[in-house]
Protein backbone atom coordinates (compact mmCIF):
# COMPACT_ATOMS: atom_id res chain seq x y z
CA UNK A 1 0.00 0.00 0.00
CA UNK A 2 1.55 3.29 -0.99
CA UNK A 3 2.76 5.36 2.31
CA UNK A 4 0.27 9.18 1.80
CA UNK A 5 1.76 11.64 3.07
CA UNK A 6 -1.07 13.39 5.77
CA UNK A 7 -2.41 16.58 4.23
CA UNK A 8 -2.12 17.95 7.74
CA UNK A 9 0.59 17.35 10.17
CA UNK A 10 -1.61 17.84 13.50
CA UNK A 11 -1.26 14.93 15.60
CA UNK A 12 -3.79 11.87 14.81
CA UNK A 13 -6.74 11.88 17.47
CA UNK A 14 -6.06 9.30 19.95
CA UNK A 15 -2.50 9.70 20.21
CA UNK A 16 -2.29 10.90 23.57
CA UNK A 17 -4.84 12.06 26.47
CA UNK A 18 -7.86 10.51 28.22
CA UNK A 19 -9.51 7.32 27.63
CA UNK A 20 -12.93 8.56 25.91
CA UNK A 21 -15.76 6.99 25.06
CA UNK A 22 -14.39 4.05 23.22
CA UNK A 23 -11.11 4.16 21.66
CA UNK A 24 -8.94 1.51 18.97
CA UNK A 25 -5.03 1.40 19.03
CA UNK A 26 -2.80 -0.07 16.57
CA UNK A 27 -6.28 -1.42 14.85
CA UNK A 28 -5.84 -3.79 11.80
CA UNK A 29 -8.41 -5.64 10.48
CA UNK A 30 -7.93 -8.20 7.68
CA UNK A 31 -10.38 -10.13 5.69
CA UNK A 32 -9.44 -13.55 3.68
CA UNK A 33 -6.05 -15.01 3.23
CA UNK A 34 -3.23 -15.11 0.41
CA UNK A 35 -4.18 -13.54 -2.65
CA UNK A 36 -7.58 -12.52 -1.31
CA UNK A 37 -6.57 -11.18 1.21
CA UNK A 38 -7.94 -7.12 1.88
CA UNK A 39 -6.31 -4.66 4.69
CA UNK A 40 -9.68 -3.48 5.42
CA UNK A 41 -7.72 -1.42 8.43
CA UNK A 42 -4.12 -0.44 8.63
CA UNK A 43 -2.94 0.31 12.10
CA UNK A 44 -5.65 2.85 13.04
CA UNK A 45 -5.49 5.31 16.86
CA UNK A 46 -8.26 6.56 17.24
CA UNK A 47 -9.82 7.54 20.29
CA UNK A 48 -13.53 9.21 20.37
CA UNK A 49 -14.32 11.83 23.00
CA UNK A 50 -17.20 11.69 25.20
CA UNK A 51 -20.36 13.46 25.19
CA UNK A 52 -19.56 14.83 21.59
CA UNK A 53 -20.47 14.01 17.76
CA UNK A 54 -17.68 12.11 15.46
CA UNK A 55 -18.25 11.45 12.08
CA UNK A 56 -16.14 9.30 9.70
CA UNK A 57 -15.55 10.67 6.25
CA UNK A 58 -13.86 8.52 3.24
CA UNK A 59 -14.24 6.98 0.01
CA UNK A 60 -16.41 3.33 -0.53
CA UNK A 61 -14.16 0.85 0.92
CA UNK A 62 -11.52 2.82 2.79
CA UNK A 63 -12.57 1.06 6.16
CA UNK A 64 -15.53 2.92 7.75
CA UNK A 65 -17.80 0.12 8.38
CA UNK A 66 -15.11 -1.67 9.49
CA UNK A 67 -14.17 0.40 12.00
CA UNK A 68 -17.19 1.35 13.28
CA UNK A 69 -18.28 -2.22 13.75
CA UNK A 70 -14.51 -3.00 15.39
CA UNK A 71 -15.19 -0.51 17.69
CA UNK A 72 -18.79 -1.90 18.48
CA UNK A 73 -17.47 -5.09 19.36
CA UNK A 74 -19.79 -6.24 16.27
CA UNK A 75 -16.30 -7.05 14.61
CA UNK A 76 -12.86 -8.36 16.09
CA UNK A 77 -9.96 -7.04 15.17
CA UNK A 78 -7.10 -9.01 13.25
CA UNK A 79 -4.59 -7.00 15.24
CA UNK A 80 -4.38 -4.10 17.85
CA UNK A 81 -6.90 -3.24 20.69
CA UNK A 82 -10.38 -1.68 21.11
CA UNK A 83 -11.72 0.14 24.89
CA UNK A 84 -15.07 0.60 25.69
CA UNK A 85 -14.38 3.14 28.34
CA UNK A 86 -11.89 1.13 30.11
CA UNK A 87 -12.35 -2.13 29.12
CA UNK A 88 -10.46 -4.17 26.43
CA UNK A 89 -13.12 -5.91 24.41
CA UNK A 90 -10.10 -8.38 23.13
CA UNK A 91 -10.46 -9.80 27.26
CA UNK A 92 -14.06 -10.38 27.15
CA UNK A 93 -15.69 -13.94 25.48
CA UNK A 94 -18.02 -13.49 22.92
CA UNK A 95 -20.48 -14.27 25.42
CA UNK A 96 -19.14 -11.22 27.67
CA UNK A 97 -18.54 -9.12 24.84
CA UNK A 98 -22.40 -9.73 23.40
CA UNK A 99 -23.75 -8.61 26.92
CA UNK A 100 -21.33 -5.56 27.11
CA UNK A 101 -22.72 -4.55 23.40
CA UNK A 102 -26.00 -4.84 24.84
CA UNK A 103 -25.55 -2.82 27.57
CA UNK A 104 -23.40 -0.09 25.94
CA UNK A 105 -23.99 0.39 22.43
CA UNK A 106 -26.82 1.34 20.46
CA UNK A 107 -26.14 0.72 16.68
CA UNK A 108 -28.33 2.29 13.96
CA UNK A 109 -28.26 0.80 10.28
CA UNK A 110 -28.86 2.75 7.09
CA UNK A 111 -31.32 0.41 6.00
CA UNK A 112 -33.15 0.84 9.55
CA UNK A 113 -33.06 -2.77 10.31
CA UNK A 114 -36.28 -3.04 12.20
CA UNK A 115 -38.22 -6.61 12.83
CA UNK A 116 -41.20 -6.21 10.32
CA UNK A 117 -43.27 -8.23 12.74
CA UNK A 118 -43.51 -5.69 15.68
CA UNK A 119 -44.95 -2.33 16.15
CA UNK A 120 -42.64 0.98 16.36
CA UNK A 121 -43.29 0.63 20.57
CA UNK A 122 -41.62 -3.01 20.22
CA UNK A 123 -39.05 -2.18 18.11
CA UNK A 124 -37.40 0.61 20.09
CA UNK A 125 -37.88 -1.70 23.36
CA UNK A 126 -36.82 -4.82 21.81
CA UNK A 127 -32.93 -4.57 23.09
CA UNK A 128 -34.92 -4.09 26.81
CA UNK A 129 -37.21 -7.49 26.22
CA UNK A 130 -33.54 -9.65 24.95
CA UNK A 131 -31.91 -8.13 28.12
CA UNK A 132 -34.56 -9.15 30.71
CA UNK A 133 -35.26 -5.44 31.42
CA UNK A 134 -37.92 -3.19 31.55
CA UNK A 135 -38.05 0.17 30.01
CA UNK A 136 -37.92 3.25 32.23
CA UNK A 137 -41.33 4.68 31.45
CA UNK A 138 -40.21 8.45 31.91
CA UNK A 139 -37.04 8.10 29.43
CA UNK A 140 -39.16 6.11 27.01
CA UNK A 141 -41.93 8.94 26.99
CA UNK A 142 -39.08 11.70 26.83
CA UNK A 143 -37.34 9.86 23.44
CA UNK A 144 -40.94 9.08 21.74
CA UNK A 145 -41.44 12.79 22.03
CA UNK A 146 -38.12 14.01 20.83
CA UNK A 147 -38.56 11.69 18.08
CA UNK A 148 -41.84 12.85 17.01
CA UNK A 149 -43.25 9.20 17.04
CA UNK A 150 -45.74 9.45 20.01
CA UNK A 151 -48.48 8.89 17.20
CA UNK A 152 -47.26 5.93 15.66
CA UNK A 153 -45.85 3.54 18.42
CA UNK A 154 -48.65 0.84 16.93
CA UNK A 155 -47.98 1.19 13.70
CA UNK A 156 -45.16 -1.54 11.80
CA UNK A 157 -42.32 -0.39 9.53
CA UNK A 158 -44.28 -1.06 6.57
CA UNK A 159 -46.75 1.38 7.80
CA UNK A 160 -43.99 3.68 8.86
CA UNK A 161 -41.98 6.35 6.01
CA UNK A 162 -38.27 5.89 5.93
CA UNK A 163 -37.73 9.00 8.09
CA UNK A 164 -39.80 7.70 11.03
CA UNK A 165 -38.73 3.93 10.44
CA UNK A 166 -35.35 5.55 11.75
CA UNK A 167 -36.48 7.81 14.05
CA UNK A 168 -37.55 4.38 15.39
CA UNK A 169 -34.00 2.93 15.16
CA UNK A 170 -32.27 5.73 16.68
CA UNK A 171 -35.08 5.48 19.78
CA UNK A 172 -33.94 1.76 19.82
CA UNK A 173 -30.40 2.39 19.94
CA UNK A 174 -30.71 5.07 22.92
CA UNK A 175 -33.38 3.37 24.94
CA UNK A 176 -30.61 1.70 26.67
CA UNK A 177 -28.91 4.80 27.50
CA UNK A 178 -25.64 2.85 25.83
CA UNK A 179 -22.22 4.58 26.36
CA UNK A 180 -21.75 4.95 22.24
CA UNK A 181 -24.36 5.29 19.38
CA UNK A 182 -22.98 4.38 16.31
CA UNK A 183 -24.56 5.25 13.17
CA UNK A 184 -23.25 3.48 9.91
CA UNK A 185 -24.82 5.93 7.14
CA UNK A 186 -27.72 6.79 8.82
CA UNK A 187 -29.39 9.15 6.54
CA UNK A 188 -28.05 7.02 3.03
CA UNK A 189 -31.61 6.22 2.78
CA UNK A 190 -33.21 9.10 3.36
CA UNK A 191 -33.93 12.36 1.09
CA UNK A 192 -32.02 15.48 2.11
CA UNK A 193 -34.91 16.92 4.33
CA UNK A 194 -35.80 13.83 6.19
CA UNK A 195 -31.62 13.51 6.66
CA UNK A 196 -31.26 16.74 7.89
CA UNK A 197 -34.09 16.28 10.58
CA UNK A 198 -32.44 12.89 11.60
CA UNK A 199 -28.90 14.89 12.12
CA UNK A 200 -31.15 17.45 13.78
CA UNK A 201 -32.28 14.98 16.27
CA UNK A 202 -28.85 13.20 17.08
CA UNK A 203 -27.32 16.96 17.90
CA UNK A 204 -30.08 16.97 20.06
CA UNK A 205 -29.24 14.12 21.99
CA UNK A 206 -25.41 14.77 21.96
CA UNK A 207 -26.27 18.63 22.81
CA UNK A 208 -28.96 18.20 25.82
CA UNK A 209 -27.76 14.89 27.30
CA UNK A 210 -23.99 14.33 26.32
CA UNK A 211 -24.83 11.18 24.26
CA UNK A 212 -21.72 9.98 22.60
CA UNK A 213 -22.17 9.60 18.66
CA UNK A 214 -20.05 7.97 16.31
CA UNK A 215 -21.53 8.47 12.44
CA UNK A 216 -19.92 7.03 9.08
CA UNK A 217 -21.02 9.56 6.30
CA UNK A 218 -20.93 10.13 3.03
CA UNK A 219 -22.33 13.45 3.10
CA UNK A 220 -20.54 16.73 3.89
CA UNK A 221 -23.45 18.67 5.41
CA UNK A 222 -24.19 15.59 7.56
CA UNK A 223 -20.31 15.91 8.81
CA UNK A 224 -20.58 19.29 8.98
CA UNK A 225 -22.85 18.85 11.99
CA UNK A 226 -20.15 16.98 14.05
CA UNK A 227 -18.22 18.22 16.54
CA UNK A 228 -15.07 15.89 14.74
CA UNK A 229 -14.71 14.75 11.09
CA UNK A 230 -12.19 11.64 10.83
CA UNK A 231 -10.88 11.08 7.05
CA UNK A 232 -10.09 7.64 6.35
CA UNK A 233 -8.58 6.29 3.09
CA UNK A 234 -7.20 2.84 2.33
CA UNK A 235 -7.92 1.56 5.89
CA UNK A 236 -5.55 4.17 6.91
CA UNK A 237 -6.86 7.37 9.46
CA UNK A 238 -5.64 10.35 7.45
CA UNK A 239 -7.09 13.35 8.88
CA UNK A 240 -8.83 14.87 11.22
CA UNK A 241 -11.13 18.24 11.02
CA UNK A 242 -12.86 19.89 13.88
CA UNK A 243 -16.30 21.09 14.19
CA UNK A 244 -16.24 22.66 10.71
CA UNK A 245 -18.52 23.81 7.22
CA UNK A 246 -19.46 22.04 4.64
CA UNK A 247 -17.15 23.71 2.32
CA UNK A 248 -14.61 23.10 5.06
CA UNK A 249 -14.99 19.13 5.14
CA UNK A 250 -15.24 19.48 1.15
CA UNK A 251 -11.99 20.77 0.78
CA UNK A 252 -10.35 18.33 3.41
CA UNK A 253 -12.06 15.46 0.99
CA UNK A 254 -10.77 16.66 -1.87
CA UNK A 255 -6.81 17.06 -0.80
CA UNK A 256 -7.37 13.46 0.68
CA UNK A 257 -8.31 12.68 -3.25
CA UNK A 258 -5.38 14.33 -4.13
CA UNK A 259 -3.11 12.53 -1.69
CA UNK A 260 -4.40 9.45 -3.26
CA UNK A 261 -3.58 9.96 -6.92
P1 LIG B 1 -16.48 1.42 3.70
O1 LIG B 1 -17.51 1.27 4.78
O2 LIG B 1 -15.54 2.56 3.90
O3 LIG B 1 -17.09 1.47 2.32
P2 LIG B 1 -15.71 -1.27 4.47
O4 LIG B 1 -15.22 -1.15 5.86
O5 LIG B 1 -17.05 -1.84 4.26
O6 LIG B 1 -15.53 0.13 3.71
O7 LIG B 1 -14.70 -2.19 3.65
C1 LIG B 1 -13.28 -1.99 3.64
C2 LIG B 1 -12.66 -3.05 2.75
O8 LIG B 1 -12.83 -4.34 3.34
C3 LIG B 1 -13.29 -3.13 1.39
O9 LIG B 1 -12.27 -3.45 0.45
C4 LIG B 1 -14.26 -4.28 1.51
O10 LIG B 1 -14.48 -4.90 0.28
C5 LIG B 1 -13.54 -5.18 2.49
N1 LIG B 1 -14.47 -5.98 3.32
C6 LIG B 1 -15.39 -5.50 4.19
N2 LIG B 1 -16.05 -6.49 4.80
C7 LIG B 1 -15.55 -7.64 4.31
C8 LIG B 1 -15.80 -9.03 4.55
N3 LIG B 1 -16.72 -9.44 5.43
N4 LIG B 1 -15.08 -9.93 3.83
C9 LIG B 1 -14.15 -9.53 2.94
N5 LIG B 1 -13.84 -8.25 2.68
C10 LIG B 1 -14.53 -7.31 3.35
MG1 LIG C 1 -19.58 1.18 4.70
Amino acid sequence: MDQVVPVQSRPAPGAAGLPGAARAVGLSKVYGSGSGQVVALDNVDVRIPAGRFTAIMGPSGSGKSTLLHCLAGLDRPSQGSVYLGDTALESLSDSALTELRRREIGFVFQSFNLVPTLTAVENITLPLAIAGRRPDRGLLRSLVNALGLSQRLRHRPAELSGGQQQRVALARALVTRPRVVFADEPTGNLDSRTGADLLGLIRHFVDEDRQTVVMVTHDPAAAARADEVLFLADGRLRDHLPTSTVEQVLHRLAALDQGRS
